[in-house]
This record gives C-alpha cells, structure tokens and sequence, in this order.
C-alpha cells in the first residue's frame, strides 16, 4: 500500500472510490498520461494531484514504495520546486507574483486548503503556453514531467485550446492532471482526453467529527462549519478561521433579530452591514441563513402544540412555511450571481420572508 506523509492524514481522506481508482492504476503500472480530478473545493483534488507527481517522478525504484515521500524528488514536489513538476492554478492578473505566493505557500502548509483570491482570478493563455512550452524542453532530471493545472475550469476558451493541443499531443513523458469543480466548463475535446475522477463531497458527520479533533472546535460550530462547507475538507478549514467564523457568527446574530425587528432598522442594518462586504461573504451569509432555516423548521415539531414560537430566529409554524422560506432564500442567493447589488438582494430576501411569515 503506497502512503504520503503529509500534513493530512492521507492524500485521499474520504475519497474510497479516488484512492482505488488511483492506487489500483499505480499498482499496476497504469497511471494515465491525463487525469481530470473533479469535485468541490478542499475535497483533496491538489493532494490526490501531488500525489500522481510524486509516483511519477520519486526516487525509490522498488515500484511497491512508491511514491516514498521522503526522498528529495517527493519532498520537492510537495514544495512545488521540482524542477520538472510544473503547477498552474488561477491568479489575478493584477497582484500575480503575491497570488503565486500565497497559493503555494497555502498548500505547502495544508494541501486541502482552498485558497480565495479578492476579485476574480484566472488562468490567463500566456501562462498556458509557458507551461507548454517547459513542457516541450528536455526534463531537467532526465525523467518525465507532471503538469499539474488546478482551477482548469477556468480558463478561457483560447487557453482551452491551445491546452488541447498539447493533451492531443503531449511532448514525451509529459503528464498532466487537471482538477476542477465544474468540468462542465471544461471543453468535451479536452474532457475525452483525459481520465476522468470524481471526489465526492464529504458527508457533514464525518467533517464535524474530524474538526472536533483535531482542531478542537465545539461540536455546535464543527457541525455549523460542516453543513457549510459542501463537503470539502480544505473549506470547512477555511470556515473555521477567526476571520471567517467572526462574519459567520454574525450572518447567525442577523438571521435571529432579522424578524423581530422594525422594517426600517433592519434595512439601516442591512445597508450599514453588507455595503462593503464581497460577493463571497454574501454567497456564505445566505449559506449560514440556509443553515439557520433548517434549525428552525427541526423546531416546528416542538412548537406545534404552542404555536407562538418564543425563540431566535424565523418564526415558522409549519413546514410549508419553512420550504417557502428555503425557497426565497435559494432564490435571494441565485440573483447574487445576476449584476445585482449584494446589499439589494439581501433586502429584498429578507423583505420576502418577513411577507411569506406573515402569512403564516
Ligand atoms: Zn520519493
């Protein structure tokens, strides 16, 4: 059994299916020359990538020991220095040398983390062909090469192409692994090249349990964080930084006086609170609103026989309500993604609920 020493217990926690896959291959000598790793931010796609580079490319001979992790072929690889291990990932244009650095040192450190750039990043067609273009010279150690692109679902259609091109036709010894969350943005020509495998997302029982202990976080906000996190191992981390977890602890404050409140104070609030916040801040607020609304409806069993729910947050006397309210909530969320002012939508969701639990 091949095993990796990495800061994570394993390369593929959680992934049964993607570590038989891709030990199975190993074993047997029958690595693909292209793999596209799917799935959700932090699942271990770049772990699992890290480690297809490392059998590729370790010292030890013996094939059953492979990849060792300790030699300096696998030590490099986890550094992202080996020479003929070329990493892609999306960066601003604006700020690359500082999102180069903060990506891989993000993942030097953690390799589920899942790393967030301010304004949005991509995998611009001049950096394609100058990891094509390394790909084309000689291996600085006389081996193979391993081109490892995350986030190839965003790239553009030029960059697609001209990274067909090279996947049609690799240069000798020259493997690639691509990982992406929507390989539905990801040509069918470059799809078809390459092996496909897909990482689940990670039941929330397991995530909770496993940020309990090793991170000691208290089982409400480990079970918060894991609802949250879609099932990604490297965002639930994410979640659980101060940072985060201050916006989060507030999206729960809001959601619980959100409809006990005056209609203009909670406008003023909204206004005041969500002005200057990112679209991803919000898109997590409706997640944590989401989370909330679930809580509530576990509530309407309890409160049936009362009916005047005296706790924080939606008042919903019957499951009716609460699907009506999931659905204005999913909605609130979806228009985020339209040109709408995140402030707006916030409003205008919360304005809807507070009509449809009147109704009530
Ligand atoms: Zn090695």
């Amino acid at each position: 059994m091949t095993q990796t020493p990495t800061s994570s217990p394993s390369p593929f926690w959680s992934q049964p299916a993607v570590e038989r896959a891709l030990t199975g291959a190993h074993d047997s000598d029958r690595l693909s020359r292209s793999y596209l790793f799917v799935g959700p931010d932090g699942v271990g796609k770049w772990a699992a990538a890290m480690w297809v580079a490392k059998c590729i490319l370790c010292y030890e001979t013996a094939s059953g020991s492979r990849p060792c992790g300790t030699c300096d072929a696998c030590r490099r690889v986890e550094a992202c220095t080996h020479p003929d291990c070329h990493v892609l990932f999306p960066v601003r244009k604006s700020d690359e040398d500082e999102d180069i650095e903060a990506f891989l040192s993000a993942k030097r450190t953690e390799p589920f983390a899942v790393v967030r750039f301010a304004k949005r990043a991509n995998l611009a067609i001049e950096r394609v062909r100058e990891l094509i273009s390394e790909l084309n010279k000689t291996s600085v150690e006389g081996g193979s090469k391993v081109a490892i692109i995350a986030g190839a679902d965003q790239m553009d259609k030029d960059s697609q192409t001209v990274l067909l091109k090279t996947i049609e036709e690799p240069p000798p010894g020259a493997h690639f692994v691509l990982t992406a969350a929507d390989s539905g943005r990801i040509y069918p020509t470059i799809r078809s090249r390459c092996q496909l495998i897909r990482f689940a997302p990670v039941a929330p029982d397991a995530i909770s349990a496993r940020l309990q202990s090793e991170r000691n976080i208290d089982p409400a906000q480990a079970d918060l964080i894991a609802n949250l996190c879609g099932g990604g191992w490297g965002n639930a981390l994410r979640l659980a930084t101060e940072e985060v977890e201050a916006w989060r602890q507030f999206a729960v404050t809001f959601w619980q006086k959100a409809f006990q409140i005056q209609t203009s104070t909670l406008l003023e609030e909204i206004e005041k609170a969500f002005r200057k916040r990112s679209l991803d801040q919000v898109l997590e607020a409706f997640d944590v609103w989401a989370y909330c609304l679930r809580g509530d409806c576990a509530r309407v069993g309890d409160l049936s026989s009362r009916r005047a729910p005296s706790e924080d947050g939606a008042p919903i006397r019957d499951l009716e309500t609460g699907w009506a309210c999931w659905r204005i909530l999913r909605n609130g969320r979806s228009i985020l993604w339209v040109n709408v002012l995140p402030r707006s939508a916030v409003a205008g969701t919360f304005l809807t609920l507070r009509e449809r639990l009147k109704r009530s």
